[in-house]
Parts: structure tokens; C-alpha cells; sequence
């Protein structure tokens, strides 16, 4: 009997364990534009186009391969939803059962757990280590710190070793990494490709269904397949990959791409592998063309932090998006969506998101990060942003680095301390301040800079739960040293800051 064969839009693999399990002559290969999938967040249309545009094109390299593929387009007739075409495609090949690898979020293997089909699940075997893998490595642990499990992650695959050592003699360059802004970059950024007429049909469908989502969708110029995305690589490692490692926390206005490898959408939806990406940096660094500190630093990415928070999506389970630890309610200001502010880091980093779905790690962590978690933004909020703006944003690796690492909402599982800061690491960080109608070495008083206030805000009103962190004890006693009069003058600012936002005028 036919059984349907899924291929959801982020699992564009070839060797994807629910087409291994299947046979060509027997089964069909369902995949499907659904309405649901495009606006359960409204996703910025430049994702929108790239994933239904690799869906597309990976369709028509599987019947190349001999699959039959029962393709729905969006503008055909079908279901709204995953489940609702499966029952459709299972009623007209007279099927009943599924094979699926499983999804990587909740809320879609929840959707297939209850369908009334029967749906067997296939690990997705795309990443380096499997959920059980995680899963026994964080057991009886009190707390689950990333460099530990990159470390085994380091001997498991052999990446970076020698022998048993690290290359090098040491697991970790970051110190060699965090270099301010250089005075110029001289890398264009990623390669772009111009949309062939099946892109541009794809863009045409985008812009009549989903063109009043934030984001902009032209200029287009995404990998679609997975030769493109290949070549997206190699632009990378020859061109930025040596310069990766120095400016990997450096935010520079107008420089959206400095010598980041803007791989993420193509690592997510499939059309790259982790290990291919992360050889293809070792073979470089092993051939003496780009520094050990740059590649390690790279490989952490993907071996360390890529595997480790998608660990921990799974062990935690299924509220972990939900959480809120913090009890933080204010609504998402408008500025996220665009509205005008005349603070430079943030216009800067919205403006880019708006115009590319990307924006750097630093920029989401430091910047969009760092002033809603002082804001005292509801982090459900903050979630369903990052998960709808960018380019790369599934939620197995969206809800750990934004609930967890930016907001810390899950209470300290991903990060030890709340990743918070006064302006001075922006400015640090960045040559934004320079061109910012506030002061960033003001502390108060009228043009101080906004993250100078609501940074002590942030820590005095939750002085209860971080007073006792030892990493943040130095914190506490500088506020605590600082003059009575003062700290009420820096709470009253913040305070009317915050009425200005929460008004919506413009701050
Ligand atoms: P590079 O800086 O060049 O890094 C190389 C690769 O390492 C990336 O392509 C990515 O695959 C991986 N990587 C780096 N950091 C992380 C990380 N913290 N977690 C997982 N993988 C990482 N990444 C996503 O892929 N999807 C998301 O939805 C996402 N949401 C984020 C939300 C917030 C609040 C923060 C702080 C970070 C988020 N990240 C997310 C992680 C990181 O910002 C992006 O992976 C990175 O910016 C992608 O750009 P790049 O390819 O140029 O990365
Ligand atoms: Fe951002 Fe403050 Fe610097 Fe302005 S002065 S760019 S608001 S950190």
C-alpha cells in the first residue's frame, strides 16, 4: 500500500531519514505551501520566499531522483494546514499511513501526533549529536554549560583534535575574538544570486499573499538549492572565514555583514549540513589560509552552540517558549515593527532586519535583546519576533537563544547570568553611538543615553533574584556605592522613559 512521505519546508535533504525509510516505487512524497505555516507568526517575506522557493526547487530535484512528489503550491487548491493536506493527498492516493522525520518544533508534532493518520516519526539524524545523545549528557547535571558538551562535541566528531588535544592547546580562542569595529571591511558579504523566473513567481506569490508583513522581500537574492548554498559557502571561507573570528562582535552602521557567514537559512532548511560546514573551515585553517582562532571560533558555532540549544529545546519540552521567569508583561514597543526612534543601534538593527530577515548575533543579543529584557518586555512577545523576522528563525533554534539566552526566561537554564548591558558595550562594540542623537556617556539628565537608565532599572527591580549571582555582585555593589539622590534621579528617568514607550511616542 502507498504511505506519504513528508517534507516539511525546513527539511530539504537529500539523505533526510523519512525519504531513507521510503521506497520510490511505492510511496509519494506529499509536500505543501499551506496558509497556516506562512502566518502563524507573520514571517518576514523574504523567508516566506525562501523557504517556498527551496521547497520548489528540492520537489523537482526529488522527481529527478525518480520520487513521485504530490506537490501543492499555494495558489492550487488544498488544505490550510500540514495535517489538512496530508488527509487530502492520503484520500486521493488511497493511504494511511505517513512517514515523517520528526519536526523540529512543537507545535507541528503535536499537530502530526494527533492527526488521524498513522504517522511514524524518523529521528532527524541532520544534526551532530541526537536528542538522546543530549539527553544523556545533561542528566544528573545541575547545570548544563555549553563549552563542556562542545568539548565532547570536539572528540565525538574529531574536529579541531589532535589526538586527544585540542588544536592548537586550547579548546576555546574567544579571547583572541572580540576585537572592536576596524576602521573598514573589505569582504561585500554574502554571495548573492539573482531570482531565476521560478524565484521571481514564487516572489510575485509572496508579495500578492504576505506583503503586509514587516520585512522587505526585494531586493531577493537567497540560495535556493543546494549547489547555490555550496557556493554560498565556499564565498564565505575564502573571502571572510580569516577575518571571522576577530570582528565577530563588532557592529559597524551601515555594515550588515562584516565577516559573518550568513549560512544559517541554508544550514536550517537543509539545503546545508553541519559537518560539511564545519570540515570545509577545518580543512581551511589545516591548510594554513585562515587562523585557528577565526575557525574555532566558527566551528564553536555550529558544533557548540547550534547542537547545544537545540538540545535543550527538546529536554525541556514543550512550554519552554512560554516561559517567563522574570515576570515581565510590557507589550513589544512599535519600534520593533519600525516605528522611528532616535536611538542609533536599535534603528540600525531593525532597519537591516526590515530590509535583509538577518542581522548578526550580537545585534539580536545586544542590541534588540538587551532593550527589550531591560524594558521589561513580555519575552512571548520578544519570541514571536525573532521567530517571525528572520530569514533563519525555526523555533528549535530561535526559542532557546531568544526565551533563553536573550531573555532569560527560562530562569538560567541556557545562560548563567542575564546578558544585560549600559551602553557602554554598544559603544564599546560598535561605532553606532557616534552617530546617535543620545549620549552614551551621559548617565542622566536630558539626551542620556536610554540603555544607561534602564540598565539599573532592570537591575534594581530584580534585585531579589540576581543580588546573590556571583557573576553579578560587582553590579550590585557599584549601584549600591552610588549617591542616594543619584539613584533616584536614574530610576525616575527610567521610569518616564518607560511612559514615553509604553505611550508609543516616539523615543
Ligand atoms: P555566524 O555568526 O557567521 O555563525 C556561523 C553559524 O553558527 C551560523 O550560521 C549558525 O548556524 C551558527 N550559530 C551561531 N550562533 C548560534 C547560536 N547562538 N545558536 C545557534 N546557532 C548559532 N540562529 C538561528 O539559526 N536561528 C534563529 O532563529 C536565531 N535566533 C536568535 C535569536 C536571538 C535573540 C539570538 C541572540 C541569536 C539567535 N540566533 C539564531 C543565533 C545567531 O544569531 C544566528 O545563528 C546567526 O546570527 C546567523 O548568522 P550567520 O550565519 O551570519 O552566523
Ligand atoms: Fe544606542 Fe545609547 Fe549608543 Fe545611542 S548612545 S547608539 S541609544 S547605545
Amino acid at each position: 500500500m502507498t504511505r506519504l512521505v513528508l517534507i516539511l519546508g525546513d527539511q530539504l535533504s537529500e539523505g533526510l531519514s523519512a525519504l531513507k525509510a521510503a521506497d520510490p516505487a511505492r510511496d509519494v512524497v506529499v509536500m505543501a505551501e499551506v496558509m497556516d505555516e506562512g502566518t502563524y507568526v507573520p514571517h518576514h517575506p523574504k523567508k516566506i520566499a525562501l523557504v517556498l522557493a527551496a521547497m520548489r526547487k528540492f520537489a523537482a530535484h526529488l522527481r529527478q531522483l525518480g520520487w513521485q512528489v504530490a506537490y501543492r503550491r499555494l495558489d492550487e487548491e488544498g488544505a490550510d494546514s500540514i495535517v489538512g493536506e496530508l488527509l487530502r493527498r492520503a484520500e486521493e492516493f488511497d493511504a494511511s499511513e505517513v512517514l515523517a522525520t520528526t519536526p523540529g518544533e512543537w507545535r507541528l508534532i503535536r499537530a502530526l501526533k494527533y492527526a488521524p493518520l498513522k504517522v511514524h516519526f524518523h529521528a532527524d539524524d541532520r544534526f551532530l549529536a541526537t536528542r538522546a545523545d543530549f539527553a544523556d549528557w545533561a542528566a544528573g547535571k545541575k547545570q548544563l554549560r555549553m563549552e563542556y558538551f562542545y568539548r565532547l562535541m570536539r572528540k565525538k566528531t574529531g574536529l579541531l583534535m589532535e589526538g586527544y588535544d585540542p588544536a592548537g592547546g586550547k579548546w576555546n580562542y574567544d579571547a583572541e575574538n572580540r576585537k572592536a569595529p576596524p576602521k573598514e571591511i573589505d569582504h561585500a558579504g554574502p554571495l548573492r544570486f539573482e531570482p531565476d523566473d521560478g524565484v521571481k513567481d514564487v516572489l510575485d506569490l509572496v508579495e500578492a499573499r504576505f506583503g503586509t508583513h514587516f520585512g522587505e522581500l526585494r531586493p531577493f537574492w537567497f540560495a535556493t538549492t543546494r549547489d547555490q548554498a555550496l557556493e554560498a559557502l565556499a564565498h564565505f571561507i575564502t573571502y571572510a572565514l580569516p577575518q571571522f573570528g576577530d570582528f565577530q562582535d563588532a557592529m559597524m552602521t551601515d555594515e550588515r555583514w562584516l565577516y559573518h557567514a550568513i549560512l544559517s537559512p541554508y544550514l536550517n532548511i537543509g539545503l546545508l549540513s553541519p559537518l560539511e560546514v564545519c570540515e570545509a573551515a577545518e580543512a581551511e585553517w589545516q591548510a594554513g589560509r585562515a587562523p585557528l582562532n577565526a575557525v574555532e571560533g566558527f566551528i564553536r558555532q555550529i558544533l557548540g552552540w547550534r547542537e547545544f540549544v537545540r538540545g535543550i529545546y527538546f529536554i525541556e519540552g514543550e512550554d519552554y517558549p512560554s516561559r517567563n521567569a522574570l515576570g515581565q508583561t510590557r507589550a513589544l514597543p512599535s519600534l520593533y515593527w519600525g516605528a522611528e526612534t532616535e536611538m542609533h543601534c536599535l534603528s540600525q538593527v531593525v532597519r537591516q532586519t526590515q530590509e535583509e530577515a538577518y542581522a548578526h548575533h550580537i545585534q539580536r543579543l545586544m542590541v534588540t535583546g538587551n532593550f527589550a529584557l531591560l524594558a521589561g518586555v513580555d519575552p512571548a512577545e520578544v519570541h514571536d519576533w525573532y521567530l517571525a523576522v528572520y530569514a533563519d528563525a525555526f523555533e528549535w533554534v530561535e526559542a532557546p537563544n531568544t526565551v533563553g539566552m536573550s531573555q532569560f526566561a527560562d530562569g538560567g537554564i541556557i545562560a548563567s547570568k542575564p546578558y544585560v548591558s549600559s551602553g557602554a558595550y554598544i559603544d564599546r562594540m560598535s561605532n553606532y553611538c557616534a552617530s546617535c542623537a543620545y549620549k552614551v556617556k551621559q548617565k542622566t539628565g536630558e539626551g542620556a543615553c536610554p540603555f544607561n537608565l534602564l540598565y539599573w532599572h532592570f537591575l534594581n527591580r530584580h534585585r531579589d533574584r540576581f543580588e546573590g549571582n556571583p557573576r553579578m555582585g560587582n553590579m550590585y555593589r557599584t549601584w549600591d556605592r552610588m549617591d542616594a539622590d543619584k539613584r533616584d534621579v536614574i530610576l525616575q528617568e527610567a521610569d518616564a522613559f518607560l511612559a514615553k514607550l509604553e505611550a508609543g511616542e516616539k523615543v
